[in-house]
């Protein structure tokens, strides 16, 4: 029989910074992970904003939030020797003048202008259609969460620390009353950070979750330098990334099984390019990304241990903001795992109000 402290189950953007936090705090963890295949890690366009949407919604603790986060990052950097974010500026094209006030609520808000210019046309990048304006959010850019998955799993199996395999929460067996069993091994906790398959976990049926599918599209130009070198987002989002490719996102739909990428979500994503550039250059599309966002929509992600059981815990529900909200809450859940710091009330599981 093989011994561990934590087991954590999944391997997505939630398990991996939950292991490699936990690893950095000492403790003996291993990742139970099929590969990354259908996550929502993979399919993500990877941008972190501190605003989203035509309401420029915004987390509480936007500061603290955006400053784990990059650093977070930057500290991955060091230890998986490789980049993986890239600070930048993020256009958002208004898509109607209403949202000339919403960005002035939000300014009044959060220290006028600290993240959120007014909106211009000025400094836009050339060719971007934008007919009321936009604006520029500042302290955010692009996380390449699939190198980062791809790079956290290199390290974890390097270090003998990856199982590769699924943790079928009916295979779990517990012993005594500090010990779980799952096939050969023994630990004293296992955390899901299972993503949508939460959704059929028994342990979080009571959890309020959001299913929300989503496909991105990988595009080349054909022509050179044909798309713009910055993030836009507004409607639809554009993305470069180093390889001279960019990302394109991102469709919505409601409690939707993941699936195969299709051709309804391709069509519509292109169809932004001519709304997002005035003269968009003929694009080739390289690869379809499908995944299930998974949501504790209104609130904020699922933290913590079970009411019920403490040998069985969460990192879950970071929702469409994965980049933002999740180093700050694993860096909570790390925190706890391993010295016993109490969790922020409202993420978690055990006090978290929005809960039956
Ligand atoms: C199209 C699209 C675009 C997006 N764009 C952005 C963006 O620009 N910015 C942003 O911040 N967020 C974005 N998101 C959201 C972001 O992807 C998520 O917030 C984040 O990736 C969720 O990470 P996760 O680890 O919780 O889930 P996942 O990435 O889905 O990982 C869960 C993993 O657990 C595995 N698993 C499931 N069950 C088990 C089990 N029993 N045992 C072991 N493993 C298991 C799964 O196979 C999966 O690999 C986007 C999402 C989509 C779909």
């Amino acid at each position: 029989m093989n011994q561990t402290d934590t087991l954590v189950a999944g391997q997505g953007l939630a398990g991996s910074l939950l292991a490699m936090m936990l690893a950095d705090r000492g403790i003996d963890v291993h990742v139970v992970a099929p590969g990354p295949e259908g996550s929502a890690t993979a399919a993500a366009a990877g941008i972190l904003s501190p605003f989203t949407g035509p309401r420029y919604q915004a987390p509480t603790r936007l500061p603290e939030l955006l400053g784990t986060a990059r650093s977070t990052y930057q500290a991955l950097e060091d230890t998986l020797d490789c980049s993986l974010f890239t600070p930048q500026p993020i256009w958002r094209v208004l898509q109607a003048p209403e949202e000339i006030r919403q960005i002035k609520r939000r300014q009044d808000e959060h220290a006028a202008g600290a993240y959120l210019a007014s909106p211009t046309h000025e400094g836009l990048p050339d060719g971007v259609t934008a007919p009321y304006g936009a604006t520029c959010m500042r302290d955010g850019g692009h996380v390449a969460l699939g190198r980062l998955q791809e790079r956290v799993r290199r390290h974890l199996r390097a270090a003998g620390r990856l199982l590769d395999d699924t943790l079928a929460p009916d295979a779990v067996v517990f012993e005594g009353e500090s010990t779980v069993r799952w096939k050969q091994w023994r630990a004293r906790r296992i955390i899901f950070c299972d993503g949508a398959g939460a959704f059929s976990n028994p342990w979080w049926q009571h959890l309020p979750w959001r299913r929300s599918r989503g496909e991105s599209l990988t595009i080349a130009a054909e022509a050179p330098r044909g798309l713009p070198e910055v993030i836009i987002t507004g409607g639809k989002s554009l993305v470069p990334l180093e390889d001279g490719t960019h990302r394109l996102g991102a469709t919505y739909e409601r409690d939707q099984e993941v699936g195969q990428p299709t051709e309804a979500a391709r069509q519509e994503l292109l169809a932004a390019l001519p709304r997002l550039l005035r003269e968009p250059p003929p694009v080739r599309v390289l690869r379809g990304h499908a995944g299930i966002r998974p949501g504790s929509h209104p609130g904020p992600p699922f933290i913590g241990l079970h009411p019920e059981d403490g040998r069985i815990g969460i990192l879950n529900g970071l929702g469409s903001r994965g980049t933002l909200l999740g180093p700050w809450h694993a860096a909570r859940l790390a925190d706890h795992i391993a010295f016993g710091v109490p969790l922020p009330a409202d993420a978690d599981v055990r006090q978290r109000r929005d809960l039956p």
